[in-house]
């Protein structure tokens, strides 16, 4: 018989923690993250906090020693970014897209940390909710036929854009000065010019550019650097408070199946708290497992 599939997403210390747990309880396990040097820990220049070290150690070696870890657990790590959550097609589970690849699971553990930046436009805050969107997937059908735009260059906004195409009268690029992806739509007209602030009172009317041009939309949908995992979560319809993704005390999420660990769900952004609640999650996952068969 097939063993359960548990996808989890991020290599951080809940990412990992998650994949050990639920690796031990028999479950078939992924990790997919950007990499090495992409999680929080990695920035960290010397942990000295967290049990167990003599001495303090930079959050690079930590990162490594996590990775090298689960590796030698028979843990799948696999180099990706994650644009999208969706639910499975044919099958009760779920799917994760990335630019050239389908992940299908019948678990998802949201270990994707926290992007400690937002960005600084004039507005933004004010006009979350009434033009100002953060999921096309969620949020495209509110822009039939008006003219939206997305905040971003990398994949994550091409994905938003193409998102967006099938309903809004027309759709714009805002790259914040930098390149626009490769594989962009030629229907998806580009603004270099960095965006300083938003107008509108009651909602979103114009973007306003560094060079003093101010655009007509209606809509903009924040695509900035990679998809966070509140992000990828609320493409789920999992409940968020704010930005942080909102679970009971075993990590599970309001949607069946999808459990969330470490800096993405709040509260005291350490490695302690980051490992405990990766060890909840991935627990929680091979419980929901054993439970759906
Ligand atoms: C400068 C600095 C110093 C710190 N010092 C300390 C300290 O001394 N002690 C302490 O306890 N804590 C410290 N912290 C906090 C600690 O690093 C975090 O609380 C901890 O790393 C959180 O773990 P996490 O697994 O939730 O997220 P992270 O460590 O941020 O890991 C996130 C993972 O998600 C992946 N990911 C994100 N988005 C995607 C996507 N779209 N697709 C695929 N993968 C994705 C990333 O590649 C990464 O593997 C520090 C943090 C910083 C920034």
């Amino acid at each position: 018989m097939q063993m359960a599939r548990v996808l989890v997403l991020g290599a951080g210390p809940a990412g990992i923690s998650a994949a050990l747990y639920a690796r031990r309880g028999g479950a078939q396990v992924t990790v997919v993250h950007k990499g090495k040097g992409t999680s929080a820990l990695s920035r960290a220049e010397l942990v000295q906090n967290y049990y167990g070290l003599e001495e303090a150690v930079p959050g690079a070696e930590l990162e490594r020693r996590g990775l090298a870890g689960a590796i030698a657990l028979g843990i799948s790590l696999v180099e990706d970014e994650i644009l999208a959550l969706d639910y499975g097609e044919g099958f009760q589970g779920f799917r994760a897209v990335s630019p050239g690849k389908t992940y299908e699971a019948d678990s998802v553990i949201i270990a994707a940390g926290t992007t400690r930046k937002a960005p600084k436009i004039k507005g933004l805050r004010e006009l979350e909710g009434h033009g100002v969107s953060y999921c096309a997937v969620c949020d495209a059908f509110l822009y039939r036929g008006k003219v939206t735009a997305v905040l971003g260059s990398g994949e994550y906004a091409l994905h938003e854009a193409e998102a967006l195409l099938p309903h809004a009268a027309e759709v714009l690029l805002f790259t914040q000065g930098e390149e626009a992806p490769s594989r962009l739509p030629p229907q998806v007209k580009v603004h270099k010019s960095p965006v300083t602030a938003l107008e509108g009172t009651e909602r979103l009317t114009g973007i306003l550019l560094e060079n003093g041009d101010t655009i007509v939309a209606e809509g903009l949908f924040v695509a900035l650097g990679t998809a966070s995992g509140s992000e990828l979560a609320r493409k789920l319809g999992v409940m968020l408070a704010g930005q942080d993704i909102k679970t009971d005390a075993h990590m599970a999420t309001n949607v069946p199946g999808v459990f969330a660990a470490g800096d993405c769900t709040g509260g005291l952004l350490q490695i302690a708290k980051a490992v405990y609640q990766g060890a909840e999650a991935g627990l929680s996952a091979v419980k929901f497992l054993r439970e759906k068969k």
